[in-house]
């Protein structure tokens, strides 16, 4: 697979998020149309083929944790917009600080429930998958499931149901109910037989799509890393 020998010449124990995505992006997991920029200037220029809304993020092999460093802005209603957080960006201390690769400017997804799906590897069962809801839920409340790869589709919709906050996902306290079907197929192109997780298992330490945004119709990852063994 060339995304990860590329990563492996370079020395790098991670994908990239640009290399993260194309990953996913062939095993068909929906992610939003991009372009990378090296700076403010290029912006006009290379974002002419993208819809806005937009959201640009630093790239840096520094910086893990993109929102933490001031390196994320959402909403860009324009070439404009994105430039002056560009040029915001560069003054953060964190992002002043790293090595940067470039900002990536992509399309907003379609809003809905964040969802974070995992892959780990287990040394006795091998390649796992797991499915939480994002934000709190993952973070605080540790409400997860966990299933040996590879997964069927019905253990994908038991590994949903299995949530302590899956009433969220049907709509509770006025939501909308989110496609449980998009989060099932994103789950079995990453876990499932032909999935990412089994295909590269030799490769592949850790993934970490965070967050998948579900919306009523569809599923997008807009947040992916995965760690090489
Ligand atoms: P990090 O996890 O490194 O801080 P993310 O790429 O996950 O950065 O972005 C932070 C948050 O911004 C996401 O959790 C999501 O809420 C929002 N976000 C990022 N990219 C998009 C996008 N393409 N569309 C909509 N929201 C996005
Ligand atoms: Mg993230």
């Amino acid at each position: 697979m060339k995304l990860i020998a590329e990563a492996r010449k370079q020395n790098r124990s991670a994908l990239d998020e640009q290399a993260g995505k194309a990953l996913l992006a062939e095993f068909g997991v929906a992610v939003p149309q991009s372009a990378m920029v090296a700076g403010a200037d290029e912006v006009g220029q290379k974002t002419k083929s993208l819809k806005f809304p937009v959201v640009v993020k630093v790239m840096s092999p520094d910086i893990l944790h993109k929102s933490d460093a001031g390196g994320v802005k959402v909403g860009l209603q324009s070439a404009a917009e994105v430039e002056s957080a560009i040029r915001a960006m560069m003054q953060q201390p964190a992002i002043a600080a790293a090595r940067i690769d470039g900002f990536l400017v992509e399309e907003m997804a379609p809003p809905g429930q964040e969802m974070v799906i995992g892959g780990l590897r287990d040394p006795q069962f091998g390649p796992l998958v797991m499915v939480g809801l994002g934000g709190i839920f993952v973070e605080v409340l540790a409400d997860v499931s966990f299933r040996i790869c590879p997964i069927t589709r019905l253990d994908a919709q038991e590994m949903l149901a299995e949530l302590k906050g899956a009433a969220i996902l049907k709509g509770a306290r006025g939501r909308k109910a989110v496609s449980q079907d998009a989060i099932v197929d994103a789950l079995l192109k990453v876990g499932g037989e032909n999935g990412l997780l089994l295909r590269h298992a030799a490769d592949i330490k850790e993934a970490d799509i965070n967050p998948l945004i579900v919306s009523e119709s569809g599923a997008v990852a807009v947040d992916a890393r995965f760690i090489l063994s």
